[in-house]
């Protein structure tokens, strides 16, 4: 099969592209870098760098400014929004000019496309509550649902925390915890919806390959845990104890209103995966942060 792959570098985008290679598929990473090509990947910087008359199967569309890595200032919050939305109009528009277009789009969104709502167990038909994260996942997708006008058919990835080795959330939240210092943020009540790399790969994989599905999917694990239920495990497998609660306000500085993700919380299932028979191959929390230590 051959794929172009945008976010082909991020956490998710570098385990998607070895899995492509190891089940022999060809890809084109599309990066604003310089990379050198090996085999199986070719590194464009523009889209116009690939022949009109290029044959894809597939497009999986993942490029998006990082969402927690600095406070969300006005300006920051632009960059978010266009990383993801002009970015996904862009490739949308270069596909309308692609002699020979691809069987399938699967285009990254994220649980933030439902907005926090405490409890409430949320499937791909829930309700949802409007603000920014909504709006943005919203504005995104609808960039990429514009290619089914050109016979494409368009899955989108509405992901939640993805963790795994080498990187991504857990990356970020480990260090305290092996210093013993870790511990839940704010009151530790909110829902983490998770999903372990592999399982994550896994899914836009079976996106991909499943000519018959389309639409929107929630990539998260089938057991969702509180923050407080997610500290303790993770503490657990660190042999550490999770006593230091990281307060509301220290988040408020680091990340401005950035910290509703963290101190909000949701609480999604895969209804949409389940029910057509999707297997996890982590669909615990223990067992996926024991394969991402
Ligand atoms: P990373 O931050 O690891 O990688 C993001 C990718 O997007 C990079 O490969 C980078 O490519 C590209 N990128 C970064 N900034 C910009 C920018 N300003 N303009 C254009 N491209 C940019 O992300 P992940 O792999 O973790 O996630 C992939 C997608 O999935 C993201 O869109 C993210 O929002 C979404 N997602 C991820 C979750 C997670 O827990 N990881 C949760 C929910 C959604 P390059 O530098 O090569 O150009």
């Amino acid at each position: 099969m051959n794929l172009l792959l945008t976010g082909g570098t991020g956490f998710i985008g570098r385990a998607l592209v070895k899995a492509l290679i190891d089940r022999g598929d060809h890809v084109i990473v599309l990066s604003r870098r310089p990379h050198e090509s090996v085999k199986g990947v070719q590194y464009v910087q523009r889209l116009t760098d690939i022949p009109m008359d290029q044959t894809l199967d597939a497009v999986i569309n993942l490029a998006g400014e990082p969402i927690l890595d600095q406070r969300w200032s006005a300006s920051h919050k632009q960059l978010l929004r266009e990383s993801r939305i002009k970015t996904t109009a862009s490739l949308v528009e270069w596909l309308r000019g692609l002699e020979r277009k691809p069987e399938v789009l699967v285009s990254g969104s994220a649980i933030g496309f439902y907005g926090s709502q405490e409890d409430v167990l949320i499937s791909e038909d829930s309700a949802v509550v409007k603000g920014f994260t909504h709006q943005l996942c919203a504005d995104w997708e609808a960039e990429a649902l514009a290619a089914e006008s050109l016979g494409i058919r368009v899955c989108l990835a509405r992901t939640g925390v993805v963790i795994g080795p080498n990187g991504g959330a857990l990356a970020k939240m480990i260090l305290p915890f092996k210093l013993g210092l870790g511990g839940p943020v704010a009151t530790g009540k909110q829902w983490m919806s998770w999903i372990h790399l592999q399982d994550e790969v896994k899914a836009l994989l079976y996106l991909v390959d499943h000519c018959e599905v389309r639409g929107a999917f929630n990539l998260t694990a089938p057991n969702p845990v509180t923050n407080n239920v997610f500290s303790k495990t993770l503490a657990q497998a660190l042999h550490r104890p999770a006593l230091f609660r990281v307060p509301e306000f220290t988040l408020a500085v680091m990340l401005g209103e950035g910290r509703e993700l963290l101190v909000k919380g949701q609480r999604v299932v895969p209804t949409r995966l389940t029910s057509l028979g999707f297997v996890f191959d982590y669909p615990d929390l223990q067992g996926a942060i024991k394969a991402s230590l």
